[in-house]
């Protein structure tokens, strides 16, 4: 499935959820959250959508920290 189509997120674990769970303060996990993307079916879709659009707050089963990771280490591939 391509990150650009957003149907996936109809399969979201954490759909109906507090959205700010997924936007902790700065420097918090966000273990909450983590969880629920843990037990996620579309958790792949979900961080190819974050990382194409550099979303910040958890997503994919990752924080923004991990997925500036990520990023490098794919970019580093590419070079
Ligand atoms: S991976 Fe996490 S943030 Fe993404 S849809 Fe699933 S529960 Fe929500």
């Amino acid at each position: 499935m391509l990150p650009s189509d957003r149907n996936w997120d109809k399969q979201a674990a954490c759909k109906g959820q507090d959205t700010e769970l997924f936007y902790p303060p700065q420097g918090a996990a966000g273990a909450q959250a983590l969880g629920f993307c843990m037990r996620c079916s579309v958790r792949e879709e979900c961080l190819e959508w974050a990382l194409e659009r550099q979303e910040y707050g958890v997503w994919g089963g990752t924080t923004e920290f991990q997925r500036r990771a990520i990023r490098r280490a794919r970019a580093r591939q590419l070079a």
